[in-house]
Order: structure tokens, then sequence, then C-alpha cells
């Protein structure tokens, strides 16, 4: 029986172990991938630049001191385990767990629990053309771009907000020639990143949209891209693309488990208190007026519900967080 199960080991859940064992309550933290959330599994080779303290720092090496802090604080790390279920019993939850690899079910019990699933189980969004199923992965991602396979080749980012243009970046850096197809007028990322895509000259076609691939040999050879107010499509050279239009996330575990959601996001309050007595959620997954979804936000919300927890928990007759101080 744990005090706190987190489930979920990104940002969001990793800080909230660590205020946990601050706290010194007993807690596991269950991840259905690799620990360190999207750091990791969508950008680790990408600058962090908003990280306090490190002017930059790439993401897989800011995910990697995130672990390792937990697990200096003894925090305990299941990963590749999905969780499944979440039952209320008597002393508290029990949550009911799959490893990914092996499909083994597991269980645990605990007194809270805190969802810090980020992104849910998202399925990125596809172009919906024909042949883009049989592409493999060193012709399409729908993540970051990997720089080595980057490098040298004719990359096309499809999207133009935040992901399409770091990725755009990320690829031009690594040696690649870029254009980048945005079915909008504009983009839609931040200033910076438009300011940083600019710098770089990297062209674009605005207003258009992929119809079609040329593919030869189960090789990605070009796109077919009509633009709004062309009479003929164009032929654009590619043989790695990059799709970054967003995710649909599919939140039905998370409604099945009793809490109360508000379009894709679980509805909190100031102290990360769901629906459910003594269940908590933090990061990417939570609403709230004001919410940002940012690494620092993440952090900063798995800290307060941890600290919730702990009062839900243990009850104290008293809380400071000058206890956390020395
Ligand atoms: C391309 C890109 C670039 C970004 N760059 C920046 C940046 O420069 N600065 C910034 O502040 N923010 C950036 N962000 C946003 C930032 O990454 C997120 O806000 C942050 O990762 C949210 O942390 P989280 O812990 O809530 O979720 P996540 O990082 O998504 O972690 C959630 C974890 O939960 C696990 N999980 C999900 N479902 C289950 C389940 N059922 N059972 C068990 N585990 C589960 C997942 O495996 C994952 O590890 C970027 C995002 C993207 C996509």
């Amino acid at each position: 029986m744990h005090e706190v199960l987190i489930i979920g080991g990104g940002p969001a859940g990793l800080t909230a172990a660590m205020y946990c064992r601050m706290r010194k309550m007993s807690v596991r933290v269950v991840d259905a991938g690799r620990p360190g959330g999207q750091l990791v599994s969508l950008y680790g080779d990408k600058p962090v630049h908003d990280w306090p303290g490190y002017h930059h720092i790439i993401a897989g090496e800011l995910a990697g001191q995130l672990v390792e802090h937990a697990r200096q604080l003894e925090v305990e790390i299941a990963p590749n385990r999905n969780v499944t279920a979440l039952v209320r019993v008597e002393d508290g939850f029990d949550v009911a767990s799959r490893d990914v690899v092996t499909g083994d079910e597991g269980r645990d019990r605990s007194a809270s629990v805190i969802v810090a699933i980020g992104g849910g189980a998202f399925e990125p969004r596809r172009l919906k053309v024909a042949g883009e199923e049989a592409l493999d992965e060193d012709s399409l991602t729908y993540r970051m771009p990997d720089r080595s396979r980057a490098a040298g080749r004719d990359v096309v980012v499809v999207g133009g907000g935040d992901s399409g243009l770091e990725s755009a970046q990320s690829a031009r850096q690594a040696g690649a020639r870029v254009t980048i197809v945005q079915v909008l007028e504009r983009f839609t990322g931040m200033e910076s990143n438009i300011d940083l895509v600019n710098d770089l000259g990297i062209p674009r076609r605005f207003n258009t949209r992929i119809k079609g691939l040329e593919i030869e040999n189960g090789r990605l050879r070009a796109l077919i891209a009509q633009t709004k107010g062309e009479s003929e499509p164009a032929r654009l050279p590619c043989d790695y693309l990059v799709v970054n239009i967003g995710a649909a996330v599919n939140l039905d575990a998370v409604k099945q488990w009793g809490i109360e959601v508000e379009g894709n996001q679980i509805k909190v309050d100031g102290h990360m208190r769901t629906s459910v007595e003594g269940v908590f959620a933090c990061g990417d997954i939570v609403t709230y007026d004001g919410k940002y979804k940012l690494l620092l936000t993440a952090s900063s919300e798995g800290c307060v519900a941890a600290n919730s927890a702990y009062l839900h928990v243990r009850k104290p007759a008293r809380v400071t967080m000058g206890d956390l101080y020395t």
C-alpha cells in the first residue's frame, strides 16, 4: 500500500513524486513508456530555453536530470506500464496497469492518486492521403524529425504551430533542405519561434494543403500540394516528411475512472483536486482558468498536487512549507 500512486512520469508526475518524498511519503510512479514524458518521447534533441537556471538545455538531458533527481529521493518508478483502471476501495484506490511489452497485469493499492498523464492516450493527427500508412519512419514522422535522418535530405514540415516551427528549425540545423507547408495564411506558433524560422530563411507555403504523395519502390519522393487560388497543384521534392498537425486526445479511460473532464482536460481547482476526493491531477492533462501547457507550469502543478495529497493522506494539524526548507 502506497501513500501516493502517480500515473505518468513526465515533468508533472516526476516533480509531484519528488515533493511527495520531500514530505517523506511513500510514492510510486507508473508510466506507460519511458519516464520523462514529452521531453523524451516527442522532442529529445530540442533545446529548451525556458527552464529556469539554464540558458538552454537539451530536452533529453533535462528529462534525465528529473529522473535522476527523483531516483535520488528514492522515488519508485515503474516504466512501460499503462494504467488501465482506477477504482475506489475502502482504504483508498486500486489501480490496475498492464506491462506494454509482456502484457502482464498488475495492481497497486494507494491512499491517494495523482493523475499526470500529459496528453493522455493521444494519437497524432494524420494527413489522410493515400500511401501514408505504408511509409516507414525513415520517410515519415509525426514527432520532431530525427536529426541524423534529416541531414542532407529534402524535408517538408506540415504544420505551422510551435511543433512544426521547432521541427523545421531542428531539421535545418541538422543540414536538411526544409520547406514548411501551412494550411492557414500565417504561422500560429509563438513569436520567438516565428522569428527563429524567419532568421533561418526557411521557405514556407501558406494556404496550402497536401493532396498526395509520390512514392517509388516504397520510398517517398515528393508531395503534391495545392495552394488556394492556384489552378495547378505543385510538386514539392521530399524524402523525409514531418507531420506536426496536432493530436487527437482520447480521454475515454479517464472518464471510466469517474473523473470529471471538460473538453479533453481534467477539471481541477487551485489545489489540483479533481472531482473525486483523494484523486489529484497536474500537468498538460488539467484545465483551470489561466492554464498554460508548459514544462514549468506542469512541474509547479506537480508540487501543488503533492502537497494536496499530503494533506489528504496525513491530515496534519498544521502545514507549513518551512518544513521543506531545511
Ligand atoms: C514539440 C514540443 C516542444 C515543446 N517545447 C517546450 C518548451 O520548449 N518549453 C516548455 O515549457 N514546454 C514545451 N512543450 C510542452 C511540454 O513538453 C509539456 O507542457 C510537458 O511535457 C507537460 O508535462 P506532463 O508531465 O504534464 O506531460 P507529459 O510530458 O506528456 O508526460 C505524461 C506521461 O504520462 C504517461 N502516461 C500517459 N497515459 C498513461 C497511462 N494511462 N498510464 C501510465 N502512464 C501514462 C506518458 O507515457 C508520459 O510519460 C513542448 C511540447 C511539444 C510537443
